[in-house]
């Protein structure tokens, strides 16, 4: 038997057990002839006592003994002299004094030190060693936690009737406005599956197959660009119902999340309960983003009003073009340095706008770039609109209404950072509804949808599909939390005419339809429910129960930021054999 109990799991009241354990040393320290371990396995760590009396042959074998060896202790726990304790170990108030001591297997230097995050290597490193960085206290938590949430809503689910259903990973496109990764056919010369960028179809054909209540803890696989926080593959909580409108969906999601949260992280607080529900104008309007970031205010007010006579060319010309004037109110920012500015300045010219006028409010009176252009009674009904007073700098953007919206939603955040404004163990989610239904692509002049062809337009907006495409609304709807998109759905549509009029407005020709989604058309005459669903992300959620800082540190074997497995080495060449079965050739 290698071990009688985990090195987490002992406690005061095991004193006086004998106790075989078995893990690795994350530290060694040697004390006038007392050797002591910190023996650590996934539970945790304890401390083991080497003294001098052991018999000879176990002395010389521990004297060996390095960083992430591999021991197998027996001993006895015995409580830690008065004033010895470690409040800082859970298992601190204990240590096993060895009675003997096995080592399983011995360890090279590692090359960089699991026991603390002090020195953190270079991400890469970490990745190629990937089975070592795992090993940190830190690492082993996100992987428990995460396991935690998983069995949260397996269990929630299955107690509402849901059952788990596996799909295929090897499909056919199924298209969320990311490219797919495709597998050559070695049997059919020329063809093509594709990965399931999730598995959207799929689900909606088992609602046709009667399956009622459908998840699955499901892996997705787009072919994005990899700028920021994305995976190629990621995992989310896939789920589908028949006969439900949308708010039967968001009451029920919203009450996995409500109960799940306290209990796989006490220490993180729910903003409200109910969650809010905004359009996605609203939250334009109030936050000027479709993910706001609810732990603080900050809204964004529109002060057009203020300004309609304004003598400044700025705000005039931007109200001429039909445009806004809206500011935000960052507070106790009025003495911000020239410097500091000038780096906001930036930000909102990165974010398209052409200037960054602001006014700063101090006891004499009114500061700032915009200052010389306000009129003291345009000052004061700035004060009373915004509600900013001594001490506040007010921010402008003056532009298209989208531009401004935008910027100043992009400054918020970047106020929430700078002035510590959210509270990390606060989970603010809400609900956005009320989509538009098409996007229209400027580029290639054509409409797309907005969400994925499968979503359902809002009923009463059908007859706008063909006059005004811009003004039909779709019944889709996202979940966002402390400024993520963390779950996006939807009512799809369940009607072979609907449907087929989607695909006609998205360009497709009646043969790319058939050859594309002839089994969806088809399935949905031999009678489908009305349906919907949605799919909450489970890395996002879990990184950020675990104030992690990305998606990576909550994987198990993440690809690195250049999309490689740098552990594996993959992607990597493959035997001229093999491409020649699949019938390829590089040109
Ligand atoms: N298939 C959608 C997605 O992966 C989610 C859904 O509509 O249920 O984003």
């Amino acid at each position: 038997m290698y071990r009688t109990h985990t090195c987490g799991e002992l406690r005061a009241s095991h004193a006086g057990q004998t106790v075989t354990l078995s893990g690795w040393v994350n530290r060694r320290r040697d004390h006038g002839g007392v050797a002591f371990f910190d023996l650590r396995d996934r539970s945790g760590t304890i401390q083991i006592t080497i003294n001098p009396d052991l018999p000879k042959e176990v002395l010389d074998q521990v004297a060996n003994v390095r960083f992430e060896w591999v021991l197998q202790i027996e001993g006895l726990v015995q409580k830690r002299p008065d004033g010895m304790a470690n409040p800082k170990m859970e298992t601190g108030e204990i240590e096993i004094i060895a009675k003997n001591v096995t080592i399983l297997n011995p360890a090279k230097t590692l090359p960089f030190m699991v026991s603390s995050d002090a020195d953190l290597p270079d991400e890469n490193t970490r990745l190629k060693y990937r089975y070592l960085d795992l090993r940190r206290e830190r690492l082993t938590k996100n992987m428990v936690l995460r396991h935690k949430v998983i069995k949260f809503m397996r269990d929630y689910l299955d107690e509402k009737g849901f059952i788990e259903i596996e799909t295929p990973i090897m499909f056919k496109a199924t298209p969320e406005g990311a490219r797919d990764y495709l597998v050559p056919s070695r049997v059919y010369p020329g063809q093509f599956y594709a990965l399931p960028q999730s598995p959207q179809q799929l689900k909606q054909l088992l609602m046709v197959a009667g399956m009622d209540k459908y998840f699955q803890i499901a892996r997705c696989f787009r072919d994005e660009d990899l700028r920021g926080d994305r995976q190629p593959e990621f995992t989310q909580l896939d789920l589908e119902m028949s006969y439900v409108h949308r708010d039967d969906v968001l009451a029920l999601v919203e009450g996995l999340f409500t109960e799940m949260i306290p209990a796989v992280t006490p220490h993180k607080k729910l903003l409200s309960s109910p969650w809010p529900k905004f359009s996605y104008r609203e939250v334009l309007e109030r936050f000027g983003s479709d993910k706001p970031d609810l732990r603080f205010g900050m809204e964004l007010v529109d002060v057009s009003d203020v300004f309609a006579k304004s003598e400044f060319k700025v705000f005039q010309s931007a109200l001429a073009a039909g445009g806004v004037i809206k500011c935000i109110v960052a507070p106790k920012s009025a003495d911000m340095s020239r410097k500091e500015v000038d780096a906001l300045t930036e930000v909102a010219k990165s974010l398209g706008a052409k200037g960054m006028p602001t006014i700063a409010i101090s006891a004499e009176g009114v500061k700032g770039s915009a200052a010389k252009f306000v009129t003291a009674e345009e000052a004061e009904a700035l004060k009373s609109k915004t509600g900013a007073g001594v001490g506040d700098l007010i921010v402008f953007a003056s532009d298209a209404r989208a531009v401004a919206n935008k910027v100043l939603g992009g400054l918020r955040l970047w106020f929430r950072d700078k002035l510590d404004l959210a509270d990390k163990d606060m989970m603010a989610f809400a609900w956005v509804v009320d989509f538009p239904f098409f996007a229209f692509n400027e580029e290639t002049q054509a409409w797309e949808s907005e969400h994925h062809p499968f979503t359902m337009p809002k009923m009463e907006d059908l007859p706008k599909f063909d006059t005004d495409p811009g003004a039909v609304l779709s019944d889709a709807y996202d979940m966002v939390c402390n400024g993520y998109e963390t779950a996006s759905g939807s009512i799809r549509i369940h009607r072979r005419d609907i449907q087929m009029k989607m695909f006609q407005m998205l360009g497709l020709s009646e043969e790319d339809i058939q050859a594309k989604f002839g089994h969806m058309l088809e399935a949905f005459e031999y009678g489908a429910p009305p349906h919907g669903g949605m799919a909450p992300g489970i890395d996002r959620l879990v990184m950020l129960l675990a104030d992690e800082p990305n998606i990576r540190e909550v994987i198990a074997f993440p690809k690195n930021q250049t999309g490689r497995d740098v552990m594996a080495d993959a992607p990597s060449a493959v035997e001229p054999k093999q491409l020649k079965e699949l019938h390829i050739k590089f040109e």
